[in-house]
């Protein structure tokens, strides 16, 4: 049994390490994990390995020390999430050519180029120095329902676009320290690395990401205002764990705090909006008008 007597977990990982067959490696990963009975989504890159999985405690332990036999992803650091059940419907392993897709020009290989990584304690101080800037390394839909204090919001839907957007937003910035966050850690690991390759002089890194932040026991997730988005049933969890805790996310409709995602109903649209359930039940779960009307008249067609 776990700490608090959940009977699941959820695991959140990666590793860079050079990957030689990754093509084979996914499919005996396939394999063994679905034997084992976890569900989740398991990328896996000549780069290296990313994860995120719910099983049982004992499917995930099992998991876990079937990694430690691994030459290769011998020392992967786990996030764990107690649960009370499955957070994906589904099992994943696939194989791809980037663990994080930035599109660069120059690929950057994180064990040789990244920022400094920062603790969460040594975070939390160095958030509090005047000069510095905070740049959240996530999509701005998971900006808006929880983000560190004063971070700048990308305008970029996807990490590929992060690379255009830097070059048209942060050039007045290089001179100055600059610390950017993701939720698990990986997106920063090339996304320092990147910035450090365009001119930055000071660089940084919140180790582990969010998640890690949210869980430890001297910062309790001060300075972190809303919930953080998550890529699984959970959709975001909770992170200031201190009297802060605040919503930060506004309903799409009407306004309202609110820090709850649904998608629009119109299947061709599928716009991943924050709506309060009043709203939902109003709009029955569209967008817009537009998106209400169009999807009437395909229905009536
Ligand atoms: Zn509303
Ligand atoms: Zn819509």
């Amino acid at each position: 049994m776990s700490e608090h007597g959940a009977p699941y977990r959820i695991l959140l990982y990666y590793k860079f390490v050079a990957v030689h067959d990754h093509e084979a490696l996914a499919r005996e990963h396939l394999a063994y994990c679905k034997k084992l009975g976890v569900k989740g989504r398991i990328l896996i890159a000549p780069e290296g390995i990313n994860g995120t999985l719910s099983g049982t405690v004992e499917q995930t332990n099992a998991y876990m020390a079937m990694m430690n036999l691994m030459p290769l992803f011998k020392d992967t650091v786990y996030k764990i999430d107690e649960s009370e059940g499955h957070a994906f419907k589904k099992l994943f392993v696939r194989p791809k050519k980037e663990l994080v897709t930035f599109r660069l020009e120059e690929d950057v290989n994180p064990n040789e180029l990244t920022g400094t990584h920062l603790k969460p304690k040594e975070w939390y101080e160095k958030l509090q120095q005047e000069d510095v800037i905070v740049l959240d390394g996530r999509n701005h839909y998971e900006y808006d329902i929880g983000h560190f204090r004063g971070a700048i919001r990308p305008e970029v839907e996807t990490t590929k676009e992060f690379p255009e957007w830097i070059r048209n937003n942060l050039q007045d910035f290089k001179d100055r320290p600059i610390l950017t966050y993701c939720t698990g850690g990986i997106r920063c690991e090339k996304l320092s690395g990147f910035l450090i390759n365009e001119g930055f002089k000071e660089v940084y890194q919140l180790d582990g990401g969010i998640v890690t932040y949210g869980k430890d026991e001297d910062v309790k997730g001060r300075l972190f205002d809303g919930k953080c988005y998550v890529f699984d049933e959970r959709i975001s969890v909770p992170i200031n764990r201190t009297e802060e805790d605040i919503i930060v996310g506004k309903c799409y409709h009407c306004g309202t705090a609110e820090d709850r995602y649904i998608n629009c109903a119109n299947d061709l649209c599928h716009l991943k909006h924050i709506c309060c359930e009043a709203c939902e039940e109003e709009h029955d779960s569209f967008c817009s008008k537009e998106c209400e009307e169009k999807t009437l008249a395909t229905l009536e067609a």
